[in-house]
């Protein structure tokens, strides 16, 4: 054990640390503790922690390939709603720690279960339910959505699966109520050519969501009103802006963008499609990219060879996120060795149960759907 972590085991005093003690505190307790711990990076990470990860990507990617491991120890570089996955889809004996608790996602936030059961229960009230609707979440959403849709015939979706399994539940089901994502929601119901007006928005601050029984026996779908705050930034101006200024510009954007963002754009795609359109881009090609700044910033370092523009000029960055640094980071790794687990996130069984149903059949579909 170095000198540095003989001497330190309270946040407070990594708070204090010169960032290169810090960097080399992390690195002393990871090889110490060896494969008993893995260190996961989400692609919105900050740069100072994404470098000690030692898996990155997306959130149900990483969940995943955690789960592939036999590491005791998972710390998740994230969000809250990413660590409870990875409890869900760990192994029995893996331990999943968020570095800070402070690391929320304000889309996962913008719905609780219990605004969920209420709402469900207003459909019922009215009638909605005596037709055959499905829940569906999006995976920023916490254990016990992903549970109520695992418990109602539903689904958990990612921004990679959205279309495939939008596809299934469409011809199985006469509605489908989205959570919380209202953008993802209507952006994949725009490719299934849903108008507008069959799409209607659930705000949970009112009666009936704000709608008439009428609309919502109408609706094909209904969405939360929820949004990434990240993502909500961009604007469809900035588009306008970005192809008079770089000429031959191609816009590339996440769905969890607005609609008329993503109308106005050339593609969109999840966190992964817009690394495989860059990587795969040729020499010279030109992206205005409409997601996380830390990602947009890594694809330019990546590719000096392309033009890589952050899509619109202020920081659109994932604050939240950002509240895990390496000096959490170093805090969490340095009590493992102490074989004390801080901020640990485990959900209860219950709703690992349920949560699972609705991920094994977003597994199960979606390979029925693409092979893959
Ligand atoms: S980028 Fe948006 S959706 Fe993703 S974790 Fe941050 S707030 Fe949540």
């Amino acid at each position: 054990m170095t000198a540095v972590l003989e001497k330190v085991r309270d946040l407070e005093d990594f708070l204090v640390m010169p960032d290169d003690e810090i960097a080399e505190s992390i690195e002393a307790a990871r090889s110490e503790l060896g494969r008993r711990v893995v260190i996961l990076g989400h692609h919105y990470q900050r740069d100072d922690v994404i470098r000690h990860a030692d898996l990155s990507g997306d959130s149900y990617q990483l969940s995943v390939m955690a789960s592939q491991t036999d590491a005791e120890f998972i710390v998740f570089c994230g969000v809250h709603f990413m660590a409870e996955s990875a409890d869900i889809l760990g192994k029995p004996h893996q331990r999943v720690i968020l570095p800070d608790l402070g690391a929320g996602c304000s889309m996962a936030d913008m719905a609780s279960i219990d605004q969920v059961e209420d709402a469900w229960e207003q459909l019922r009230d009215i009638g909605v339910l005596d037709a055959k609707v499905a829940p569906i979440t999006y995976m920023n959403s916490s254990a016990a959505i992903k549970a109520f849709c695992g418990r109602n015939e539903g689904v958990v979706c990612t921004s990679s699966n959205a279309v495939p399994l939008f596809d299934i539940y469409l011809k199985e089901y006469d509605k489908m109520f989205f959570f919380p994502d209202q953008h993802l929601g209507r952006n994949t119901g725009a490719k299934f050519g849903i108008p507008l007006d069959k799409m209607v928005v659930w705000n949970p601050h009112e009666e009936l969501g704000g709608n008439t029984p009428e609309a919502l026996l109408d609706a094909k779908l209904i969405l939360w009103r929820g949004h990434c705050s990240v993502h909500g930034r961009f604007k469809a101006w900035h588009v306008d802006k970005i192809r008079e200024e770089v000429s031959g510009v191609q816009v590339l954007v996440h769905p969890e963008c607005t609609r008329e963002v993503v109308e106005k754009s050339d593609l969109d795609g999840s966190t992964s499609f817009i690394i495989k359109t860059v990587e795969n881009s040729p020499s010279g090609s030109k992206w205005a990219i409409g997601t996380e700044v830390n990602l947009v910033s890594r694809l330019a370092q990546r590719f000096p060879d392309k033009e890589i523009h952050l899509l619109a000029p202020d920081l659109c960055m994932c604050a939240t996120m950002y509240r895990i640094a390496p000096q959490n980071l170093a805090w969490a790794m340095a009590n493992l060795l102490e074989e004390t687990v801080v901020n640990e996130i485990a959900v209860d069984d219950e709703t690992k149960h349920f949560a699972n149903i609705a991920l094994g059949r977003m597994i199960s579909l979606t390979e029925s759907k693409t092979g893959n």
